[in-house]
């Protein structure tokens, strides 16, 4: 199938043309490449300016921050699009109902890199604890002081995990290696996380116990904003909050607010709600506008990270495999396992990231 790819930075370009290779041995025993799809390479993000681009493609392949609204789609349908493929598990971008309205399949990777995610959320925890993003600078600048970099023994502390399904999990398990209590916050419960010894509390019960507190639900109209004033006071003092997985999980004022009062510890973030605007490109030439982001780099305990959790070879590979299998799967009208619809279920977990 012709697939107009948007988005496209050359490390998606290099796993994706890489898994859209096959090798066939000719009769000679000389090898042959032959590809399964025909790619054509954007960069720019999928939107009712760019939709444009992909006229006469059957297929558009696209990430997070696309523009997939009712709008993009009216285009794409009108060029003859007929599916669009998520290079991701979230589909928020996406209006499904509109996609459905115009005869167009969408479907998506759910999951892809759970234990790359559960790790860089770990990362964050370890250098926010033991200050290496200071400690780097200063040893660099011959300051060997060790003034403010004082950190905590893991061992023994409460880590407060909220959601705990495939990476919640797997932060579960590497944090109980480190000697952790787990203390859990899910609306279903996952056995596996009880099996490890992680107990299950009510989310007043968790702020109030845990020394760091790592976010592991997807963003829906319940989770939205869960980290608020509010929910801040009743933390413990010093807290350090975690956040991989949607920026509007955080009220990133009221976290300011916490940060300037010390009662938030530390934060380490890899998401943030304006993310759109800033993440994945070189903007080191430009004046940033957001002064809310601007004023959470100025804080010695913040640690932010461009949406990279996600960032490993493995994933990257997952994700161009599935993806074709997906469009495979819809070209030959095979039913696509990763077929998603407008059904109300599924909107309800439709902000995974
Ligand atoms: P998952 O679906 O396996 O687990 C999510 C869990 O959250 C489920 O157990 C679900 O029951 C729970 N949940 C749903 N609503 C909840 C609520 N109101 N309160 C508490 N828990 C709730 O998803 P996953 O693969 O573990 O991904 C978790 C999150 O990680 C995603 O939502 C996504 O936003 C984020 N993510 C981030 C990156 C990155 O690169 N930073 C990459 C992939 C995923």
């Amino acid at each position: 199938m012709k697939v107009a790819v948007f988005s496209t930075k050359a490390y998606d370009r290099q796993f994706l043309e890489a898994a859209n290779s096959l090798t066939q041995l000719s009769t000679e025993e000389t090898s042959t490449k032959q590809c399964l799809h025909e790619l054509v390479f954007f960069e720019p993000r999928l939107s009712r300016d760019t939709a444009i681009l992909a006229a006469g493609f059957p297929a558009v392949c696209v990430f997070v921050h696309d523009q997939v609204d009712a709008s993009t789609l009216e285009i794409l349908a009108s060029q003859g699009t007929r599916l669009v493929v998520l290079r991701c598990a979230g589909f928020n971008n996406v209006d499904l109902q509109a996609a459905a309205d115009l005869g167009i399949t969408v479907v998506r990777v759910p999951a892809y890199s759970p234990y790359g995610v559960a790790e860089h959320a770990v990362g964050l925890i370890l250098s926010l604890n033991r200050k290496i993003h200071r400690a780097y600078n200063r040893v660099r600048e011959a300051n060997f002081s060790l003034e403010g970099l004082l950190g905590f023994n893991l061992n023994g502390r409460t880590v407060g995990i909220i959601g705990t399904g495939k990476i919640g999990l797997i932060l579960g398990q590497i944090m109980k290696g480190f000697g952790c209590q787990i203390l859990a916050y899910d609306v279903y419960r996952n056995p596996e996380l009880e099996k490890l010894g992680g107990k299950y509390v009510e989310l007043p019960e968790l702020f109030a116990n845990s020394d760091i507190i790592s976010l592991h639900c997807p963003l829906t109209p319940e989770t939205h904003h869960l980290i608020n004033a509010e929910t801040i006071k009743q933390m413990k003092s010093k807290v350090m909050l975690i956040n991989t997985s949607r920026g509007a999980l955080i009220d990133t004022q009221a976290v300011i607010e916490g940060l300037k009062s010390r009662k938030i510890g530390s934060l380490g973030v890899d998401v943030y709600e304006q993310e759109s605007e800033l993440f994945f490109e070189d903007l080191s030439g430009e004046i940033i506008q957001d002064d809310v982001f601007q004023r959470l780099t100025t804080f010695p305990n913040v640690l932010i990270t461009g949406h990279q959790a996600f960032f490993t070879e493995e994933a990257l590979h997952n994700i161009a495999e599935t993806t074709f299998a997906n469009i495979s799967d819809v070209e030959q009208g095979r039913p696509c396992p990763n077929e998603i619809r407008a059904q109300p279920e599924v909107e309800a977990k439709a902000l995974v990231g």
